[in-house]
């Protein structure tokens, strides 16, 4: 391709050979079609991964009522999902069903998702690095309105800096809210050693919302109809922006401390899947929770976790422990392999 401009620009097409030569977008948006033999599952789509990407991220919206995964996803000739097409298909029900951990079987490590669908690659260090050509089938749960498909191809230009919005959902009087600097220093201590900064675009209060009290949380994951979306819309409609949402209540049911909306999640503010919601506590504990679902939200998973149906999910990772100790347990500290995860986020600006 360089050679082809270089030899054409001497005839003075600079012009129409830069638009030849340019590269691939960094944003595409698809719309697909159905597969005849089986239309919950799409055609094959194919886009040119723009070289220096630091990841692959596709964000798949659709119909509220259908559940949306990949039946194929193949960069550069290698496939990574080794399931026949409608079995894929059918485990997308099953497993957001039935078993109740939303993770369909197949090599390739996915979150089932009703209505938005969210998919990073790599997500381990044992994987390449996206080059070539990508090519991938979009799945439902049954056949309906065809999903868009957002390609996002975020370069490798060393962004390290995550803007956040802080919304205090709360029926409390101002001066009773956790410090929102001493929150971010707790957190922003976690992410540094991943060499991410957390910048602090506002914060702000919002009460008579009727969501400062959330007394149950949906499983395996929201709906775009629950509760938890509808405060994600009121948050993007009040503090616009770019900015990730942390939503912070006055109270969540026992025992949860706080919820990502999404694993990861997708990079749209308009999304009513845009956010993570904490339950207010002092700052070492809040800031500690955020950075939590906040990596969530990037792409991380628990280092190991059994849902309530009983199944055991781990992290696909080959150097976390279940010790105890890591971000994605109880604790505060990260491995090698999770901050390279963090740092292929499309959500990180390099300034
Ligand atoms: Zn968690």
């Amino acid at each position: 391709m360089g050679g082809c401009c270089r030899s054409l620009l001497g005839l003075g097409l600079a012009a129409l050979l830069l638009a030849g030569c340019a590269p691939p977008p960094r944003r595409a948006q698809l719309s697909c079609a159905p597969w005849p033999a089986d239309p919950r599952i799409s055609l094959p789509l194919s886009v040119q991964i723009p070289p220096h990407s630091r990841s692959v991220m596709l964000v798949v919206r659709g119909d509220s009522e259908v559940l949306y995964g990949l039946a194929s996803f193949q960069i550069g000739g290698r496939e990574f999902q080794d399931l026949p097409l409608g079995v894929l298909a059918d485990g997308l029900a099953d497993s957001y069903f039935t078993t109740g951990t939303g993770q369909p079987p197949g090599s390739l490590r996915q979150f089932a998702r009703l209505g938005t669908f969210t998919f990073l690659f790599p997500h381990a260090s044992h994987q390449p690095r996206p080059e070539g050509l990508l090519t991938f089938r979009i799945a439902a749960s049954r056949p309906g309105r065809l999903p868009v498909i957002d390609v996002i191809t975020p370069p490798d230009d060393g962004a390290r800096i995550l803007p956040l919005n802080l919304v205090f959902v709360s029926e409390r009087e101002r001066w009773e809210l956790a410090d929102p600097p001493a929150v971010l220093q707790q957190a922003g201590a976690i992410f540094a050693a991943a060499g991410i900064s957390l910048r602090l675009e506002s914060v702000q209060q919002l009460r008579g919302t009727g969501f400062s009290t959330l007394s149950s949380l949906p499983e395996p994951w929201e709906a775009p109809g629950g509760a938890l979306a509808a405060l994600a819309r009121l948050g993007q409609a009040q503090v616009p922006g770019p900015g990730l949402h942390v939503f912070v209540v006055d109270s969540l049911p026992r025992g949860r401390d706080g919820i990502s909306l999404g694993l990861p999640g997708p990079p749209f503010p308009d999304s009513p899947f845009f956010g993570v919601i904490l339950r207010h506590s002092e700052p070492a504990t809040l800031g500690r929770t955020l950075a939590h679902e906040v990596a969530h939200f990037l792409g991380l998973r628990h280092v190991r976790t059994a849902t309530p149906a009983g199944a055991v999910l781990d992290d696909g990772l080959d150097d976390t422990e279940p010790d105890g100790k890591n971000l994605m347990e109880g604790g505060r500290s990260l491995s090698p392999g999770q901050i390279e995860v963090l740092l292929r986020s499309p959500l990180l600006l390099s300034r």
